[in-house]
């Protein structure tokens, strides 16, 4: 057994999910995965696709659309029927309905006096940004292509049509999801707002807007408005995470501000709008801890490799113990080291590499820098571009000169650049250890795929 734990209930009614993109089987463990922020996005995706007439997910033995459920127990989910009339043997309805959960919950008198409160605020916090067109709060939204809405709150920002509802209580994902096709479809935005926010995560319908909007959720309340009449713009209340470095891992952290509208960053085609761009900032930790990873598993082959020259190697198949570590830590980037230390004729390059790198002879026994530059151009032809960019990236050019005092060298440059100029095939390098090597030094990582290609007719 590994680690990995899904979110799906133990034995689901529907196990397995037909998924209309790849036309493939799924099982219901791996469609919902273990990451909670994820499948609360497609539990908005499945809803949304309904809700587009083209349904993500289809029930294999009865062919009728699927939904995500979450149950609230230990927030775990499975797939629900669209649709159950008997056609199928899998039986995944019989909670309470959509109109049994609005009659116990109903609040009456209060909640619709709160909810009067909110729309005047968000309306009186619009009103104070002559940016702003004048809020409406009575009226229809027609669609371009049909289908209307009544939001609470509705007004243009230069030319972007808005929608502010405003979220009291439980609202189905299935409104959600529908709400948020019909906005995208006009090219305006929706933006739900709450009178309240329970970080604790424990309300299905804040989850759904907070893991669909880059994890930024909105409030209005009236210190947002006091807010937005000092400031003479729309001003509203933004709660998300912030992901940070501790250690190895990431932790979440909660904050809270009171942002203006010119503070956010508007996403008409996912329908976001957020104050913290979660998602970018998640994005760019883990390019970062990745390149520190690789940094030091640069260094630390280039310690290997420099501390086994100067002990003297004896056939390359010393030092297996540490080198299979660095197989296994390569194989994690994608790169296959050879099976012993130097094997396939890679001694010589790396050598060569690792002299030109700190100017200094590193496994050889030779007394000066220059004949590593003769052996190359002697015995390693497929190898001297690789060389050459190293010797231009790491400045040896004078050290070479300088050790050239009868000028054999500079001849033989003047004879081997002419024909590498012409993309001639003895020079033709060597593309073995290509990655290896652009990941080994990247200084000259650029330039190893740009040897000249032979004119037709020559070479
Ligand atoms: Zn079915």
């Amino acid at each position: 057994m590994s680690e990995w734990q899904s979110l799906a209930v133990e034995n689901p009614e529907i196990p397995e999910v037909l998924d209309m993109d790849g036309g493939e089987t799924i099982g219901a463990a791996e469609a919902i995965g273990d990451d909670y922020a994820m499948a609360i996005q497609l539990r908005m995706e499945l809803r949304a696709s309904i809700a587009r007439e083209k349904p993500k997910f289809l029930c294999p033995i009865c062919q009728v659309p699927v939904y995500l459920v979450s149950r609230k127990e230990g927030r775990r989910f499975f797939f629900r029927h669209l649709i159950e009339d008997g056609r199928c043997s899998a039986h995944t309805r019989g909670e309470l309905g959509e109109k049994e959960i609005d009659a116990r919950r109903y609040n009456g008198a209060k909640e619709s006096r709160d909810h009067l409160r909110m729309k005047e605020i968000v309306a009186e916090s619009i009103a104070c940004d002559p940016r702003f067109s004048l809020p409406k709060t009575q009226e229809t939204w027609k669609g371009a292509l049909g289908g209307w809405r009544w939001p609470d709150v509705q007004a243009k920002f230069g030319e972007l049509r808005m929608a502010f509802e405003i979220q009291l209580s439980t609202t189905y994902i299935r409104v959600i999801a529908e709400r948020r096709e019909f906005y995208l479809r006009e090219g305006g935005l929706l933006v739900w707002l709450f009178k309240r926010f329970d970080e604790s995560g424990n309300r299905l319908t804040q989850d759904d807007v907070f893991y669909n909007n880059n994890r930024n959720v909105f409030l209005a309340s009236e210190e947002t408005l006091a807010a937005s009449k000092a400031a003479g713009k729309l001003c509203l209340e933004c709660r998300w995470t912030e992901p940070v470095l501790d250690g190895g891992s990431v932790v979440l952290h909660w904050q809270r501000k009171i942002v203006s509208i010119d503070d956010l960053t508007v996403d008409t085609e996912r329908q976001r709008i957020f104050f913290y761009d979660f998602d970018g900032t998640v994005a760019r930790l883990s390019a970062n801890a990745k390149a520190a990873r690789e940094e030091t598993l640069r260094r630390r082959f280039e310690a290997f490799w420099l501390d086994r020259a100067e002990r003297g190697r004896s056939d390359g198949r010393d030092d297996l113990g540490p080198w299979n570590g660095f197989r296994k830590a390569f194989d994690e980037i994608g790169l296959k080291l050879t099976t012993y230390p130097g094997g396939e004729g890679s001694e010589t390059l790396l050598n060569a590499l690792y002299s030109a790198k700190h100017g200094r002879i590193i496994g050889w026994s030779y007394k000066k820098f220059i004949e590593i530059a003769h052996r190359i151009a002697g015995g390693h032809k497929p190898y001297l571009w690789a060389f050459r960019l190293a010797l231009a990236a790491y400045d040896r050019r004078a050290l070479i000169l300088s050790e050239d005092q009868s000028g054999l060298w500079r001849k033989k440059v003047a004879r081997y650049k002419d024909l590498m100029d012409e993309g001639a095939a003895e020079y033709q390098p060597d593309r073995r250890f290509d990655g290896l090597v652009a990941f080994l030094f990247p200084e000259i990582a650029d330039g190893l795929g740009k040897y000249p290609t032979p004119e037709p007719g020559k070479g």
